[in-house]
């Protein structure tokens, strides 16, 4: 999958990153192995109609034929490398990720050897993934965390991944949904967008966002529909020139400002 620079409103999504001044987002979302229970007062999504989940069903089905096989293009073997991936991620692309981890995870294979790390030879080692001094900082607090608190295991919790330092709940949504197919709905800039151009939603926070996703889609469905909302944003409803006149869910978009076709 090939990744553009991720937009720098991402990163107030993706608490992932931590990075000073950008808000950690926590929402009512409670994790019990794969048991989910929306606290609703948290969530204030009413429940969807049967016309509105039949809309639903209709364009996820449609991205589904356009991306029928969609994942992270991180590299990765466990849960723990995923996650450290991915807080790497923000602001940069997954390619300039692939060519780090290696090196790193050669280097620091377990959080506990990440723990105890000299932060400047880390810092040496991510530079090229950009913001180089804080990621260092999130990816050994990170690896401290987990040792402190979970013996070194990754938890296949929201909740619980969520309270380790420099783990926001995109990148821990991403994290279940991809290492273990846990229901999970990661909400970026691209899903904010697309999903409020599609009328999906008209909520503008990501956790609004996300309960409301939650309650249109079956719940077997949530661990698809990012990965392939995002590709959809990047590929064809773009944030400053979405290509209308091509689009599959054009029929299906309440967007009013869609672009003409060019001429040619
Ligand atoms: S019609 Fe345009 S705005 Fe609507 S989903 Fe398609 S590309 Fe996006």
């Amino acid at each position: 999958m090939v990744q553009e620079p991720i937009d720098p409103h991402d990163a107030a999504f993706d608490a992932g990153m931590c990075l000073d001044g950008f808000a950690q987002v926590h929402g009512g979302i409670v994790l019990i192995g794969s048991i989910t229970a929306l606290m609703a007062p948290s969530s204030g999504a009413l429940a969807p109609t049967a016309d509105e989940r039949r809309n639903a069903r209709v364009i996820l089905g449609r991205l589904k034929k356009r991306y029928p096989d969609i994942g992270t293009a991180l590299d990765y073997v466990d849960p723990w490398q995923l996650l450290v991936a991915t807080v790497l991620s923000a602001q940069t692309t997954d390619e300039m990720v692939n060519k780090v981890t290696p090196g790193l995870f050669a280097r620091w294979p377990e959080p506990h050897d990440l723990a105890e790390a000299d932060p400047e030879e880390v810092e040496a080692v991510v530079y090229s993934t950009g913001f180089y001094r804080q990621k260092t900082k999130s990816i050994l607090s990170l690896a401290a965390d987990l040792v402190d608190r979970f013996d070194g295991e990754v938890p296949a919790d929201l909740d619980a991944m969520t309270k380790l330092r420099g783990v926001g709940r995109k990148t821990a949504s991403v994290v279940l949904a991809e290492a273990w197919g846990i229901p999970a709905i990661a909400v970026d800039t691209h899903v904010k967008r697309v999903t409020n151009r599609l009328g999906l939603t008209s909520e503008k926070d990501p956790v609004k966002i996300e309960h409301h996703l939650r309650a249109l889609y079956p719940e077997k469905e949530w661990a698809g529909i990012s990965m392939r909302v995002i590709q959809f944003g990047r590929d064809v409803c773009d944030a400053r020139k979405p290509r209308c006149w091509e689009c599959p869910l054009r029929d299906r978009c309440a967007y009013p400002d869609k672009t003409p076709r060019p001429r040619s």
